[in-house]
């Protein structure tokens, strides 16, 4: 029986190589004040362009992807240890060539696009050359693809955009944007919408607003609009219609990733906490002597711990069953479970560092919003929970009895047929003597 939560050795060498590169090299430089996307920014590329040409030595570059497109083509379970130590930092995944969105971007025009669009978007996207945006929710529907209004129509060869996007993170910084439009209006609801390729520099293209999460003043949610997009007719991405089955592809094995790294920060609120309860002294001797401080830390474990191995133990199904489909109910739990537990920990940790610790100079307010970005991007918790329970429902029956069969007399009654003859024989046997 196999049943083994051992990392083999091999690998385990990499991994520590990873921690100590992210920790070292990569962490620091999160506090330099410049973006991880800006890629035109020359100071940026002099910093991050020779740690990725370490990563690229190590062989451990664009890891998701499979060896035909540069990367290892390892599985999920792998790239999900990996995650979690790059979660500890924001320029980690630009180091390792891993950074959502352009990672599901770059699946999807791998496994949908031609071989002109590899060619002029694929390739760069994937040395990070560039950079790309996801244009799919809307201000006044979310991200419900059947309520979508921005449209795509076919003129001549070309095809004419025009709507809002809300939210396409990186906007500011990417060369082209993928963008969910309604082409059949009166096709099946989930053939209604196609994708497209727009470079962002098309005219009709705008950024009305780039807008920060929590009080970030210098945000990259870009809120667009376009108007009159004229996008030649090979920009369409995959085929007509095709937009929601080509989104689903997308998720799957990003949402793994991201609670992978979700792990990582989590971790990392969980150590400053401990940091903090052994080096802050009250009248009595450090925090971490008091119960109350204790039951904190232990709590935090449990959950972090717990987390981790749903995280692992899905990935695991996902390399094992090679189809997100048969791993929707546990990959909608991790999805459900990731901004519960970071945002628990993260309060714990803020609450034990006192005023320290709502101030700007610890990170815990942004992880607590972070964990509520984690509550609503790619679909809010209610929407997985439904997923879920649905998922988990269709294995039970209804059944039409008055009393359920799993009822106590019910069930005595159900023994007694079963085991009834021989309780006799034995009351006749004992009687006998
Ligand atoms: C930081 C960040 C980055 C993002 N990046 C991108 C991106 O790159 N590209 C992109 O296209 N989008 C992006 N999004 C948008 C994201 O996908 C949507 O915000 C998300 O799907 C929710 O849509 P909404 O904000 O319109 O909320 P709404 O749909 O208005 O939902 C608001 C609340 O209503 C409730 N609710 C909604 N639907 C249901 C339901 N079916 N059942 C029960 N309750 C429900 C929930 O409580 C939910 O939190 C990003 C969002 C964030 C926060």
């Amino acid at each position: 029986m196999a049943w083994d939560f051992e990392t083999d050795p091999e690998f385990q060498t990499k991994l520590d190589w990873m921690d100590a590169f992210v920790r070292e090299e990569v962490e620091p430089l999160d506090r330099l004040g410049i973006h991880p996307y800006d890629v035109k920014n020359p100071i940026r590329n002099k910093l991050v362009r020779p740690l990725q040409a370490r990563v690229k030595a190590e062989g451990l570059w664009a890891c998701h992807l499979g060896p035909d497109l540069g990367g290892q083509g390892y599985g999920q379970l792998k790239l999900g240890l990996m995650n979690e130590i790059l979660g500890r930092s924001h320029y980690a995944p630009i180091v390792f060539g891993c950074q959502a969105p352009d990672t599901g971007n770059a699946e999807i025009i791998a496994h949908y696009g031609t071989e002109e669009q590899k060619k002029k978007y694929l390739w760069p996207l994937l040395n990070n050359e560039i950079v790309s945006a996801f244009s799919m929710s809307e201000p006044e529907g979310g991200s419900d693809p059947l309520t979508f209004k921005t449209r795509a129509v076919l003129e001549g060869d070309e095809w004419v955009i025009n709507g809002e996007k809300w939210f396409s993170t990186n906007a500011k910084w990417s060369e082209f944007l993928i963008v969910m439009a309604v082409t059949d209006p009166d096709g099946e609801p989930y053939r209604r919408m196609s994708m497209f390729i727009v470079p962002r520099d098309l005219p009709g293209v705008e950024i009305v607003r780039n807008v920060g999460v929590g009080y970030n003043e210098d945000g990259s949610e870009g809120y667009m609009r376009y108007t009159d997009v004229h996008v030649p007719r090979d920009h369409l991405l995959g085929e007509r219609g095709g937009a929601f089955v080509i989104s689903q592809t997308r998720l799957g094995g990003g949402r793994i990733h991201h609670a992978m790294r979700t792990v990582g920060q989590a971790k990392k609120a969980l150590d400053l906490m401990c940091q903090r309860a052994v080096s802050r002294t009250t009248r009595d001797g450090p925090l971490s002597n008091k119960q109350a401080v204790q039951m904190q830390i232990a709590d935090s474990w449990i959950e972090l711990e717990s987390f981790r191995l749903l995280v692992l133990h899905t990935a695991w199904k996902i390399d094992k069953e090679k189809d997100y489909r048969k791993v929707r109910k546990d990959i909608a739990a991790v999805k459900i479970a990731m901004p519960r537990v970071y945002e628990a920990i993260a309060s714990r940790a803020l609450h034990i560092h006192g005023a320290l610790g709502v101030s700007n100079e610890m990170p815990f307010v942004g992880m607590i919003t972070g964990a509520h970005v984690m509550a609503i991007a790619d679909g809010p918790t209610e929407v997985h929970q439904v997923t879920l329970a649905k998922q988990v429902l269709r294995n039970y029956k209804p059944s039409n009895a008055l009393f359920p069969a799993y009822s106590i007399p019910n069930q005595r009654a159900a023994a007694m047929e079963k085991y009834g003859e021989a309780l006799e024989g034995l009351a006749a046997l004992e009687a006998a003597e």
